[in-house]
């Protein structure tokens, strides 16, 4: 009988009762107590929900008041000493309140102190708090909360599986910090880390767990050969653990690890055959007689519905192969999926029936994963014959749907040429046409789009779609908000201005909503950080524009002022990037047809007589695949469509383009290509040092190099922007620098960005003096 389980399961709640309940824990409106009682339930009817659905065992240790990588740090009590937390160290139970500050810099209870760093857990969305490392560093035992959640799960008559972050993946999304990490390697601290990894293996022995997965998910990038050599050497060591040991690898193949992986000595290894079924058979080849093998089929990172008598087929010659050692599960965590189709209302969605037909979230996964070990069991019930005739018959639609399919599109990509993508002339003669058109001084100030989106206009974004304000007065009251941000801006002196988004809810849903083939869910949250969660658009179709979708709202904004006024559009790659995207043509291809879409509105503004265009791609870098190899091929198809949107502008059309929180090394090359005349960086927290890239790699263009940091409420001083613009000045030609911000001003109140813009001002007045 082929086993079936989960390497996790969402957290949050089909309702996000968790966000809710640590928010109104962290504001005081509610006990400790209560939030504890409110994390019990949902594991509660989490595990509940594997149960009911038929797996065969529920996972425990995926649950996280805010973060899984977080949990196994207090687990270890890597606790770093700002937190002041020795005492806890020392009887073995981190505080929820110590973690919480370590995740947010502050708790209901503790000193405040300054947050870990966070960052995206490999090409995901989710963001995990980055684990401090230091020499000589010491861990212990610090938390029982797994163990609690064990008894928790046994006493609900749970068979148990036990998941947590393994020791070589925890140390790699490490990061050293303090004195003396120059030379500081952080498989120094491996021996130390196993030694309480051995501790928690053997505890959840005595709580007679069978089976401990250990998520090593680093397995799947390129790893230097000493961080193999430990991956044998951690492993050897944990063999003599009285558990038994899942391997769990996912978001890729194993590629060069793949004799490594199948070589350590465990009792299982889980592989992600979605986005890497071609490994399979090498494992399966290979994989010792005693070894299970746990076999992610169902996609973890995306909506669709599986392919059910497909995916049979495959199976049906491996587990002839073998046996009782085929394992069944989603290919990674199903916290990247929201949690519950069955959530989505009959009306009031866009999710109509043919569309929620064509898709699965983490409950229905479920339920798909028992069907297929059914079908490959050859041990069908009723209810499995039926969903996979659902499924096929859902399948089958979905490939010939109109709604997906439009010749136009497909035809209009196939006559793209290389010369669309390229401008008419090189950077040199269209940076004359756009100065003599624009007639810019030296070190223009701009920002980089939206102004506060105030409460009153979310109010009024409400209203208009529950309906109680007519379109006509909500769209007044964005034009008398334009107004009063393009006054602003008068009054402040910015050269180039900005109309300030106002009308857009999101920077990518904006678009999405606009353009075919999008849909949108009510209920589909996907955790991104702590209690924060996203709910991408569904991107099902071919991808075409029915209409503009910005130029009314640019055209006015430029209506109200004679200085230039730059139109704002998201780009192709981050709009692919943050959102749910088809699995049923290459990334490339999706990419392409947004890009030709925003092609048809750079050329609709320039008609309306903008004469600067900023397409933002802040997720350009988080694209990168895992693997170095694949990076080349991302990059030259990612910059294509960048350029395949902003091509079509005339010379004397300044195409801007906007990134944040990005590091530019590696991608310099890829960044040139982009071939933007005019490119806005977050810079102000490095220093300006990102600018080495830029200098090193005789960058041709103009850039902005932010000069304050948006994210703090600190009133950035005119001397700090004049020096840090000085350094800027030392690494690229005056001539082509530019002042702005980091980012958006839209999670900033008025209060703080008037004095802001104004010394920003400033400092490019002195500036201009003094060069
Ligand atoms: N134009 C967008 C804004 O100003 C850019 C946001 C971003 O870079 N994430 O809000
Ligand atoms: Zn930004």
């Amino acid at each position: 009988m082929t086993i079936t389980h989960v390497l996790g399961y969402p957290r949050i709640g089909a309702d996000r009762e968790l966000k809710k309940a640590t928010e109104a824990y962290w504001q005081g409106k509610i006990e400790r107590k209560t939030l504890e009682a409110e994390g019990r339930e949902l594991r509660r009817r989490h595990w509940a929900d594997q149960r009911a659905a038929g797996l065969d065992l529920v996972t425990v240790g995926d649950f996280a008041f805010y973060d899984q990588v977080l949990n196994v740090s207090t687990l270890l009590g890597a606790v770093p000493d700002r937190f002041d937390a020795e005492d806890e160290l020392a009887r073995g139970e981190v505080d929820l309140d110590t973690a919480f500050r370590m995740a947010r810099g502050r708790a209901p209870s503790g000193e405040p102190a300054a947050a870990c760093e966070m960052t995206k857990y490999f090409d995901t969305n989710y963001h995990y708090l980055v684990p401090e490392l230091h020499p000589g560093q010491r861990f212990r035992l610090a938390s029982t909360r797994l163990f609690d959640e064990v008894a928790e799960a046994r006493a609900q008559g749970h068979a148990v599986k036990v998941a947590l972050t393994g020791p070589l993946t925890w140390l790699w999304l490490g990061k050293a910090r303090g004195e003396g990490i120059e030379a500081f390697d952080r498989l120094s601290l491996l021996d130390e880390v196993l030694e309480v990894y051995g501790q928690v293996l053997a505890r959840l022995a005595e709580q007679d767990v069978e089976w401990v997965q250990l998520d090593e998910p680093a397995l799947v990038q390129d790893l230097p050969a000493d961080w193999k050599q430990a991956f044998e050497r951690a492993y050897h060591r944990l063999q003599a653990a009285p558990v038994k040991l899942l391997l769990a690898t996912y978001f890729g193949g194993l590629g060069d690890n793949l004799s490594l992986a199948v070589s350590l000595p465990v009792a299982g290894l889980h592989l992600d055959a979605v986005r890497s079924p071609e490994q399979v058979e090498a494992v399966v080849d290979r994989l010792l007689p005693h070894k299970v093998l746990s076999l992610g089929v169902i996609d973890g990172r995306n909506i669709w519905r599986a392919d059910l008598a497909a995916l049979r087929d495959w199976l049906a010659p491996l587990a002839a192969r073998l046996g009782e050692r085929l394992w069944l599960a989603p290919s990674c965590s199903l916290l990247h999926v929201p949690v519950d189709l069955d959530a989505e209302p009959e009306f009031d969605s866009e999710l109509d029936a043919e569309l929620k037909n064509w898709l699965a979230f983490a409950r229905q996964k479920l339920d798909e994963t028992v069907t297929l070990a059914h079908a490959v069991d050859d041990r069908l019930t009723a209810g499995d014959e039926a969903r996979l005739a659902e499924a096929g018959a859902a399948l089958a639609a979905r490939r010939r749907s109109p709604r997906i399919h439009r010749p136009a599109v497909t035809e209009r990509l196939a006559a793209v040429s290389a010369a669309d993508s390229q401008r008419a002339s090189p950077y040199d003669r269209r940076a004359q046409a756009q100065r003599r058109r624009l007639d810019l001084p030296l070190f223009p100030t701009t920002s980089i789009g939206s102004f506060p989106q105030t409460a009153e206009i979310r109010a009024a974004r409400r209203a208009h779609k529950s309906g109680e304000l007519p379109t006509a007065d909500y769209e007044a009251r964005m034009a008398a908000e334009i107004e009063g941000v393009v006054a602003h801006q008068e009054a402040l002196g910015l050269d180039m201005l900005v109309h300030g988004e106002a009308e857009r809810n999101d920077m990518v849903e904006y678009f999405g909503e606009r353009l075919d083939g999008f849909a949108f869910t009510r209920f589909g949250w996907v955790q991104s950080y702590g209690s924060r969660c996203v709910k991408p658009p569904i991107l099902f179709g071919d991808v075409a524009r029915p209409a503009p979708m910005t130029v009314g709202w640019s055209r006015y904004a430029q209506s109200l002022t004679d200085r230039p006024m730059k139109g704002m559009l998201t780009g192709p790659v981050t709009i692919l990037q943050w959102s749910f995207v088809r699995d049923d043509q290459p990334r490339a291809t999706t990419c392409r047809q947004i890009a030709l879409a925003l092609r048809d509105e750079v050329a609709d503004l320039e008609a309306a007589g903008i004469t600067a265009i900023q397409i933002d791609e802040p997720a350009l870098r988080e694209g990168l695949p895992l693997r170095q190899a694949e990076w080349q091929d991302y990059l030259d198809w990612a910059v294509e469509c960048f350029r395949l949107s902003a091509a079509v502008a005339d010379d004397a059309t300044q195409i801007h383009t906007h990134m944040c929180y990005s590091e530019f090394n590696d991608i310099i090359g890829a960044i040139a290509a982009l071939d933007a005349d005019v490119i806005t960086i977050e810079t102000s927290r490095s220093d300006m040092e990102l600018l080495d890239a830029f200098r090193d790699f005789a960058y041709p263009n103009e850039i902005g190099p932010g000069v304050y940091d948006i994210h703090s409420p600190n009133l950035p001083e005119v001397d700090w922007m004049v020096a840090l613009m000085d350094k800027a000045a030392e690494r690229i030609p005056v001539e082509r620098l530019w002042v702005n911000p980091d980012c958006g001003l839209k999670t900033r109140g008025w209060a703080e960005v008037e004095p802001a813009l104004a010394n920003m001002v400033e400092a490019a007045r002195q500036l201009r003096q003094r060069h």
